[in-house]
Parts: structure tokens; sequence; C-alpha cells
């Protein structure tokens, strides 16, 4: 889950999180007879708070200022009747498909979602890792589109937060593969491969509610049994700082494009795969 957008709704839920915590380390220590890993719970506790504070100027310059700017340019006004609550429900699981695949492929906008990939192990606390600067990261113009075509800004970005609320529950290790879901919606099972560093799962199931665009264009891939799942980055960041958790891969971003002679190459680099 990512997220260029803090979560102003996510407070109302901040209980059933810490309850939901609470559970998962009681059923995580009696499943695995290891102990609970609160200290990556904790640096994650640390960057989803500098990433609600950012969050605050970050929601003001992407829908306060871009996306208003693209409203005053829309083509259509979206009519008041029921069908645009599903088409923008499928508009948007189409624009997270592409946003999340691109923050994968794209070096300036891993540089932001890095962040949220960082955690070695995977618990329900990850779902707040999230990186701090999106607006830099250019990660919100995947949406804008939607703006465009007559959709409102505050419709389209609170169907963004349902849409990263209901990625919460993806974030353990603890609910198995779930049957006929599989391959249809965002499972824990999909969602740990898409976490997972093992050369064969990289790169696969960007989908944020729905699998059905990974199935489309070829990057679903389904939990294998008796592949032990590594978890992070394919660079490990053992850092306990949120603050380098945060920035480690924007220091490698600005540190090779300096290295880079003339804007040309340096543009190349921003925009090729992250290395
Ligand atoms: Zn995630
Ligand atoms: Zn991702």
């Amino acid at each position: 889950m990512e997220q260029f957008l803090s979560n102003p709704q996510l407070l109302f839920f901040i209980p059933l999180i810490l309850v939901a915590i609470l559970v998962e380390s009681f059923l995580y220590k009696k499943r695995y007879k290891k102990p609970y890993p609160w200290l990556e719970s904790g640096i994650s506790l640390g960057v989803g708070l500098g990433h609600q504070l950012t969050g605050v100027v970050n929601r003001l310059l992407i829908q306060g200022v871009m996306a208003s700017f693209v409203w005053n340019y829309r083509i259509f006004t979206m009519p008041d009747v029921w069908w645009i609550y599903p088409a923008l429900f499928f508009g948007l699981e189409f624009c997270y498909y592409w946003y999340h695949r691109a923050s994968h492929e794209v070096f300036l906008l891993w540089a932001t979602h890095s962040t949220h990939h960082s955690p070695n192990e995977m618990t329900l606390s990850a779902a707040y890792r999230l990186g701090w600067m999106p607006f830099l990261s250019f990660t919100w113009v995947f949406f804008l589109p939607l703006v465009f075509i007559g959709f409102s800004p505050i419709a389209v970005f609170t169907m963004l937060s349902i849409n990263l609320m209901y990625q919460f529950w993806l974030h353990t290790k603890l609910i198995d593969k779930l049957g006929f879901l599989e391959g249809l919606m965002n499972t824990p099972s999909a969602h740990r491969v898409h976490h997972a560093s093992n050369p064969q799962y990289l790169d696969k199931n960007y989908g944020g509610i729905l699998m059905i665009f990974d199935r489309f264009f070829n990057t679903y891939a389904k939990e294998e049994e008796g592949v032990e799942i590594v978890y992070g980055l394919t660079h490990p960041n053992y850092s306990k700082n949120p603050v380098e958790v945060v920035f480690h891969v924007w220091r490698e971003l600005i540190a090779k494009t300096s290295q880079k002679n003339g804007l040309r190459e340096k543009l190349r680099l921003i925009f090729s795969p992250p290395q």
C-alpha cells in the first residue's frame, strides 16, 4: 500500500489498528514460536507519523493545487447517477495499477515507494510505513486523468483513501490463501508476493483491491507452496532510524544523478528503473 496521500480517515481507525496489531502479535508468537518484531513496528510507527505530518503539505499541493487546476479544465462533469460509483471504482483501480507499477519501474517514483517495501518482516504495521515525498515523485499524475474526465477531486481522493484503507489487513503472514478470491481480489497471500524480494516474485501483484489488471497485464503471481518468502528490499535496509528509512533511496537517487553529466543523462537516470 502506498501513498502519497495522508489519510485523515485513518485517525478513526487507530483503536481498531492497535487491537489488530495486538491480536497479530499474540498469534504470531504462537504460530512462529519467536518474538514479534516490535522494533520493526516501532520504526513503521515513526515513518507513519512522519507520513501523516508531511501529508498535510502533500495533500495541499496534490489535491488543493494540482487536482483543482485540472478540474477547472475538465472535459465533462460526471452526472449524479448510481453508475458513476462503480465507474470510479474500476477507473481508480486501473489508475492505481499503473501508478503502483510505475512506482516499481521508475527510480524517481521508487524513491518514495521503496519506504513501504523496507520492512524485513510482514506484519500489519508495515501498512503504515509510507513515504513522505509523493509530491516530488509525481505519483499523483496517474490519478489526474480521472479528474480530467469529470470525477471531482474529492470523489477521486476519497475513493483512493478507501482503496488504501482496504490494504491494511493484507500485511500479515497469519491469513492463509482465501480460495476463489485469489486472483480476483488483492488478498494477504497476493500481497505477500508483492512484498517478497525473491527473484521469482519481483514486480508482481500491483493491484489495490483487485487483481484483475495484474491478470490482464501479466503481472500476477500466486504464492507457491514451499517457497519461503524473504521480505524487504533486494538491498535490505536495516536502519532503525525512520528518517534514514524514508530517505535512503532518495539519497541514492541524488548521488547517482549528480554523477551523471548533462541534463539529458540525469533525466534518463531519474526515469530509468531503480538501480
Ligand atoms: Zn504493502
Ligand atoms: Zn509496491
